[in-house]
């Protein structure tokens, strides 16, 4: 009998604001332990936390990208408990009344579009960090990460793969960089999954969940959730139970391990928190919200294959993350709209694997999108070939020069004078009489020799149309 899996997933993506949700101190990431916490975010008798205006219009561009509904009033409530990286006692996070309802978020898995529910987003700050690496048997308290502000993105449990729940985190991870509210950095933990998954047997209901806590990177969520399914089926076979409880993936083992069970878990005595406001959202704030919307991906995607005649995979490419779009169409844009498809190759080919070989983001290209259009410029007017252009690309990424001046320098322009190419052609014709003799006893293969023969004497100069041109013309003399 075959099992079926159900996955709901829990998102928290860190708000990309300068400041934290509730105080003035920063929340920009790597200071000195403890030099980023405010008497208010400590919790000090006597201060008053004070809603940052930045994470409310964040959470407005979040609900409104994903069709959901945006609450007219939410309310913060202080959710209770004990531990050393929560001075406070409370963190505070909206719990009855959040502030994002609904929505959607289409996933594409082996070419098959779905749509993921997402139940809630609210808004809540982040604790502190324990660190419990080099302190000689003692741990440390870090508190420059209480109050960050945090979305919690939460989707129904329609996931029913780690494909399908690996597809959703990276469009939503996508989806929160495009709109500008999330870095989408993993490793620095500004986008952070809990994966809620269950097994069950088909038309029975749904398992008794489990919930892996924390997990930072895409693969690890897969394999996370693999694991996880696997073992829950093994509970089950062996005629067990699987028990409702926190677990923690550790990435060095492969495997799922208990935290805590729902009996050890905690009662929060959640109440609204008096030190806040309800958070009323007017119409009004959201029309402004809506009035600077930036393009989404799936936009995008389809405004790049009707626009550029681009194809559904080269879209994609081009699309992954803002920067990108922004690079690509600032390139085609500076060719005059021309060739799109050429610009669209140089991008995802060259750029690209330069990029990722001196582990760099598009953003630090030494060569920035003006310097590119100029080469494909030269491609396009016929000044140099597609190949000699990867040798000017390599001078230009380790120089500032243009494309025009490393092609003037180094003297790579391309022969296209038919005369010469005449000379060329003949020249080496000369050099090699057994071949030609070979050649007109029907090897007919030798037509590739003789262009490399005088693609090498030209270094690569001469314009490959016409050599093949002119070469057929004095072959048959
Ligand atoms: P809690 O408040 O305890 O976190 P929720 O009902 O809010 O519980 O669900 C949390 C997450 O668990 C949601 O993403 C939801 O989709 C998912 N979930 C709920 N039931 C199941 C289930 N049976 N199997 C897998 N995931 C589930
Ligand atoms: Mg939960």
């Amino acid at each position: 009998m075959t099992w079926e899996t159900v996955i709901g997933l829990e998102v928290h993506a860190q708000l990309a604001t300068n400041t934290k949700i509730f105080s003035a101190a920063s929340t920009a990431f790597g200071a000195m332990p403890n030099t980023q916490a405010c008497l208010v975010d400590l919790g000090m008798p006597g201060v008053l936390p004070v809603l940052n205006k930045g994470v409310v219009d964040m959470a407005i561009r979040f609900g409104l990208a994903v069709g959901a509904t945006v609450a007219e009033k939410s309310v913060f409530a202080r959710k209770n408990y004990f531990y050393p990286d929560l001075p406070k006692g409370y963190q505070i996070s909206q719990f009855e009344l959040p502030v994002v309802l609904g929505g959607q978020i289409t996933i594409e898995v082996d070419g098959k579009k779905k749509v993921i529910n997402l139940t809630r987003a609210h808004l809540e700050e982040d604790a502190g960090k324990s660190l419990h690496e080099d302190f000689e048997g003692y741990s440390g308290i870090d508190l420059n990460r209480a109050g960050t502000p945090l979305l919690e993105i939460v989707s129904e449990p329609d996931l029913r793969s780690p494909a399908e729940a690996v597809a959703y985190a990276k469009k939503l991870h996508e989806l929160v960089q495009y709109l500008g509210i999330c870095d989408g950095n993993m490793q620095e933990g500004s986008f952070r999954v809990d994966a809620n998954v269950s097994v069950h047997r088909p038309g029975a209901p749904f398992g008794t969940r489990a919930e892996i806590k924390n997990v930072n990177s895409f693969k690890f969520l897969e394999r996370a959730i693999m694991f996880e399914v696997e073992r829950q089926i093994d509970v089950i076979e062996a005629g067990g139970q699987v028990v409702q409880e926190t677990r923690l993936y550790d990435a060095a083992k492969d495997e799922t391990r208990s935290m805590r069970s729902k009996e050890e878990a905690m009662d929060y005595r959640y109440f609204p928190c008096p030190d806040l406001l309800p958070l009323i959202i007017t119409p009004a704030m959201i029309e402004a919200v809506k009035a600077d919307m930036p393009e989404l991906p799936d936009a995008k995607r389809a405004r790049f294959m009707s626009q550029y005649g681009l194809n559904d995979y080269d879209a994609m490419v081009l699309t992954n993350s803002r920067e990108i779009a922004d690079y690509y169409e600032a390139v085609v844009a500076a060719t005059g709209g021309k060739d799109a498809k050429i610009a669209a190759n140089w991008v995802m080919g060259e750029l690209n694997a330069r990029l990722n070989n001196d582990n760099l983001s598009i953003s630090e290209s030494p060569v920035d999108a003006q310097r590119m259009a100029g080469l494909i410029a030269r491609i396009l007017d016929q000044t140099i070939s597609g190949k000699i252009a990867k040798d000017v690309f390599d001078a230009m990424w380790t120089s500032q020069d243009s494309a025009d001046a490393i092609i003037e320098s180094k003297g790579l322009k391309q022969i296209t004078d038919p005369v010469a190419i005449a000379a060329m052609v003949r020249g080496v014709i000369d050099q090699f009489p057994e071949q030609l003799a070979q050649y007109k006893g029907g090897r007919d293969k030798l037509f590739g020799f003789f262009v490399g023969e005088v693609m090498k004497a030209t270094k690569g100069k001469a314009n490959p149309g016409q050599v093949n041109q002119i070469l057929k013309d004095e072959l048959a003399k």
